[in-house]
């Protein structure tokens, strides 16, 4: 059975812990690695290691951090496809989505590229009779990232690419379901050119997260994975004096006002909805048509489309969208559409029950289309994380924009119309972080910032963009004086009269 350890200092290694996590294909169901769980004395290993190697790191020039980063974007593009089909055998997300995943990571590196510009601090010159003030931008020394399964390419470099770039040195703890891409990424920083102890990759669970949250050395803590465990490390993190951000769940309102394109609706709820199995915290995952007519014109072109969804293994490159990450998680979200419909839903398109001949162990999933969605339901509460689309039949705007204002999640959001001014208002007035307006994952460009709020995020900084920058660097502000002559002692707080 191949076995995946940790990449530490340049290399690859183990931890003899004897503890480990099985890798599925889930594809085909079948165990096809184990990765090696560390402990808390393997973390201080690799902090230790980071530690020594950051401060000629944060020395270098702005400049030639940014040449690695350069090069290892071109890196990225030329292992694009090894990269992906990777990614894809422990997801089983479709290759063709992999690169995206894959993509919209290094648009991160690209933004990164620019860190000469952005780490230029402030200068005010004559602040006070020759006194000039300057603020810097400084690494905060070793961070630490903790990676969900559903984006193993990306998150992890939404975080890394501006830390490192910052001059820290990182430490990412990815998930234990798919950890092979961040440990190959650490090999092609390395062909880069980023010194050995820079990128850290420990491989864990609870364990190596609690000893990354108590590591005195851990300046900071990015997390992204579901809430529960989000505000776990956002309240930890903060008791032991870190730095945290902690990005959590969501459950996505798509809200269709009736002067809205409906094609061009069911196109976009139909890849929202279902790509990526729904494994997406963007997915779309409630569609609120404001009127029943609009409500039953939609599920009349949405019905079709869903039965017609091909799931296959995430190898075959005419499937729709692959398998779910686990046979667990499968069956969760199962039990989800079995709620559903013992709370009152209505199952318009059951996708329970689907099985290929030669995968029958595979975890997938048809798409599911669920009507009759109420706001008591704890269904509509929970995010399913599957391919499964609900309906929440609004009367009217209002009662369609307090369906993601009274949400616990406020990740996205998306509003269908063609009337300028009533998108306005939607953006304006609704409670969440990410809107589209006839666009339906509206996840910003790594030059914007990610993030969401109320139980979607726990923290104040988004992540990547300038709020990146300014997560993985601390502010120092110099006030500079050369006096001609010795002054007289001042004994009050110095003021501008
Ligand atoms: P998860 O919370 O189970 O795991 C995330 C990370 O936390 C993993 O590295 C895991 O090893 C670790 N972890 C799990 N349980 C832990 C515990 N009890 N204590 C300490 N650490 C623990 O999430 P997941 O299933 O890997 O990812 C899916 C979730 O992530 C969904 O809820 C999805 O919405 C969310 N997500 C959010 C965003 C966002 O930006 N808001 C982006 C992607 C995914």
């Amino acid at each position: 059975m191949r076995e995946i350890h940790h990449f530490i200092d340049g290399q690859l290694k183990a931890a003899s812990t004897g503890r480990f996590h099985n890798v599925y294909d889930p594809s085909t169901g079948k165990v096809q690695a184990r990765v090696e769980l560390g402990s808390a004395d393997f973390l201080a290993e690799a902090v230790a290691g980071a530690k020594k190697a950051q401060p000629a790191w944060a020395a270098t020039n702005p400049q030639k951090r940014a040449r690695v980063m350069f090069a290892f974007k071109a890196l990225l593009e030329r292992d694009m496809e090894d990269l992906a089909r990777l990614l894809s055998s422990e997801h089983g997300k479709t290759v063709a989505d992999a690169k995206g995943d894959i993509q919209r990571g290094l648009e991160v590196i690209e933004f990164a590229c620019g860190i000469p510009h952005l780490l230029k601090g402030e200068f005010t010159e004559g602040a006070g009779p020759g006194i000039d003030m300057y603020s810097m931008r400084q690494p905060l020394g070793v961070v630490a990232g903790i990676t969900p399964f559903n984006f193993p390419a990306m998150i992890p470099m939404w975080m890394f690419g501006v830390a490192i770039a910052c001059g820290n040195a990182f430490i990412c703890k990815p998930s234990e379901k798919d950890p092979s891409v961040p440990m190959r990424l650490g090999e092609l920083l390395q062909e880069a050119g980023l010194p050995d102890g820079i990128y850290q990759v420990v491989n864990g669970d609870k364990a190596v997260v609690d000893a990354i949250l108590e590591h005195p050395d851990v300046k900071a803590v990015s997390f992204v994975g579901s809430s529960a465990v989000a505000e776990y490390i956002y309240a930890k993190g903060a008791t032991y004096g870190k730095r945290v951000q902690a990005m959590g769940g969501a459950k996505n309102h798509a809200i269709i006002l009736p002067d809205a394109d409906l094609d061009q609706v069911t196109n976009d709820l139909i890849g929202a909805g279902y790509g990526s199995a729904g494994e997406r915290c963007m997915a779309i995952s409630v569609a609120v048509p404001v009127t029943d007519k609009v409500a039953d014109a939609l599920i009349e072109r949405l019905k079709p489309r869903v039965e017609a969804l091909k799931v296959g293994p995430s190898l075959d490159p005419d499937v729709d969208y692959g398998p779910l990450i686990s046979h667990e998680h499968r069956k969760n979200v199962i039990r989800w559409i079995d709620k559903s419909v013992e709370e009152g839903a209505k199952l318009v398109v059951d996708g329970r029950k689907v099985s290929f001949q030669g995968y029958e162990s595979g975890f997938y999933l048809g798409g599911s289309l669920i009507d009759q969605v109420k706001p008591h339901m704890d269904s509509y509460k929970t995010e399913i994380f599957g391919p499964v689309l609900q309906i929440a039949r609004a009367e009217d705007f209002e009662s369609a924009i307090a369906l993601p204002n009274a949400h616990q999640y406020g990740n996205g959001t998306a509003i269908y119309t063609r009337n300028g001014r009533a998108a306005r208002e939607f953006a304006s007035r609704v409670e969440v972080g990410m809107v589209g307006i006839n666009v339906p994952i509206p996840v910003p460009l790594a030059y914007h910032s990610f993030g969401g709020w109320k139980r979607s995020a726990f923290g104040d900084a988004n992540q990547h963009g300038t709020e990146g920058v300014r997560f993985f660097t601390k502010v120092k502000t110099v006030t500079a004086r050369w006096p001609e002559g010795a002054g007289a002692a001042e004994f009050v707080i110095p003021t501008m009269k």
